[in-house]
């Protein structure tokens, strides 16, 4: 659950130092370390050199929306663009960590619930130096105008898609959850964790 999954939070790219810190002061601690791809190229490359060669036992998850969302939008190593608009080839984030020597690097669509759990358990349970790259495009570069919807019928108001997604979409009005037009992208998550079915409409593939 979103506010559940933060220990630490102290500034972009501190994470994975702060991941290996732990663990080797608390060894039987498995800590995830979160960055977003912009970061990873300016920040992070040296630390996961650093976790691998020292053998820390963490897992490194990537953010990679293809985007610099928070400071600018400027283009980075992963979005195939130079500063100057020129199109190049991109350079690979799960390339980079094989080539450290990461032997799980797992690129997953984290709006497929599923198989994002998968691969979290798969990761957590095997020794070393892990990542999961969470791929899929900035919402707010790539826009949608897909709703989902909550049939009241269905619905046994068990909040469950409030507390477990945490979407500002998700909204409760006259203690009855429905979800507000204005913010949802059609992302389709909530539907995939609703215990009743009791979400649906047209969600993005
Ligand atoms: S999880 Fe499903 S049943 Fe529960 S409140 Fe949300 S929409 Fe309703
Ligand atoms: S479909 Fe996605 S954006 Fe829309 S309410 Fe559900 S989780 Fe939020």
């Amino acid at each position: 659950m979103p506010l559940d999954m933060v220990d630490t939070c102290l500034c972009m790219g501190a994470g994975l130092g702060i991941a290996q810190g732990v663990n080797h002061i608390e060894p039987d601690t498995h800590c995830f370390a979160f960055v977003g791809d912009s970061t990873f190229f300016a920040a992070s490359i040296t630390g996961v050199i650093n976790a691998v060669y020292n053998q820390a036992n963490m897992t490194l998850v990537v953010l990679d929306n293809s985007t610099t969302a928070m400071t600018g939008h400027q283009p980075h190593p992963g979005t195939g663009k130079t500063m100057m608009g020129d199109v190049v080839a991109k350079i690979s984030i799960e390339g980079i960590l094989k080539g450290i020597g990461l032997e799980y690097v797992k690129t997953v669509n984290p709006l497929d619930h599923k198989a994002s759990v998968q691969a979290v358990q798969e990761a957590a349970a095997l020794p070393g130096v892990k990542a999961i790259i969470f791929k899929s495009p900035c919402i707010a570069i790539v826009k949608s105008d897909k709703c989902l919807t909550v049939d009241q019928e269905k619905c046994i108001n068990c909040r469950k898609c409030i507390r477990e997604i945490g979407c500002p979409a998700l909204v409760i009005r006259d203690d009855k959850v429905i979800i507000d037009d204005s913010l949802c992208t059609g992302c389709g998550l909530c539907s995939q964790i609703c215990p009743m079915a009791a979400i649906g409409g047209e969600a993005d593939e």
